[in-house]
């Protein structure tokens, strides 16, 4: 089937309390892509991650992913929450953490299997993160951190991964490790559709670019898609007529 690696979404609208924060987006993207979601403040981009994750619920609009509607959340998609969003407190490893993503998968009620433990084992050597397993997720640095989320969502053998702004506070070499982790994940057929604010690293980081301000501004390859003019348009003026949500865009 032609689109079966495809994540389709067409005619979403989201609102808060009936005011809309997505119009009528649609675009579509494949699997073995790493996409740029882009768009100012308050454009929508968290909004289209949790609703594309199952933790919003939509207006109007459909999600198809591998020719099947989402509804919902499924184990196919994971979501990286912004790093502000995480209780790093909460008590448990590194390893702990990569577990969870297999329960995600199996159901609570199912019975961990030495299979299990593989998968676990193989998220954790292609995250690089043997040496910090045992480590409470407290004491990671934010690049560590990231790496530990990524490696939960291959334990959980999720195809799609959403990123909300995950190089926001990154150092210069943890951002280029993260890159590199992109492109391997990318290799390995994954979906990346991450948020990201720093227009300046967006060729360097991605093949394809979504462009967002509570409409749909433009979605394609970087090169033909993130222009002067496109940017101008998703970044200067509010496509959205009607609707003041309060923010100076
Ligand atoms: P940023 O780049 O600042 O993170 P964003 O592009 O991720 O912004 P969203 O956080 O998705 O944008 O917000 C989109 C719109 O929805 C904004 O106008 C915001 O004020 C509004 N909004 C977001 N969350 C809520 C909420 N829980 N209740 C009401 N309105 C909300």
């Amino acid at each position: 089937m032609k689109h079966d690696h495809a994540l389709k979404i067409a005619d979403l609208t989201v609102s808060y309390r009936r005011i809309p924060a997505l119009h009528h987006i649609g675009f579509e993207v494949s699997c073995g892509q790493c996409v740029g979601l882009l768009g100012p403040n308050g454009a929508g981009k968290t909004t289209l991650l949790k609703t594309l994750a199952g933790l919003l619920g939509r207006e109007t609009g459909t999600i198809h992913f591998h020719g099947r509607e989402v509804r919902g959340a499924t184990p196919d998609i994971a979501y990286l929450p912004q790093r502000g969003q995480i209780d790093w407190d909460f008590p448990t490893t590194v390893r702990g953490l990569v577990e969870m993503g297999r329960y995600l998968r199996l159901g609570w009620w199912k019975k961990y299997r030495a299979t299990d433990d593989a998968a676990v084992d193989a998220a954790i050597t292609a995250m690089s993160l043997e040496p910090l397993q045992d480590r409470q997720i407290s004491a990671l640095s934010g690049g560590q951190q990231q790496r530990a989320f990524l490696a939960r969502a291959l334990a959980q053998e999720a195809h799609v991964l959403l990123l909300d702004e995950p190089f926001a506070g990154l150092d210069k070499p943890n951002q280029d490790t993260l890159r590199a982790t992109f492109r391997t994940l990318r290799q390995a057929g994954k979906l990346l559709l991450v948020s990201h604010h720093d227009l300046a690293t967006v060729p360097l980081i991605f093949d394809r670019v979504v462009l967002l301000n509570g409409e749909m501004i433009a979605a394609g390859p970087t090169a033909q898609v993130f222009t002067e003019e496109n940017i101008q348009r998703a970044y200067t003026t509010r496509v959205f007529a009607g609707v003041d949500h309060g923010h100076a865009v």
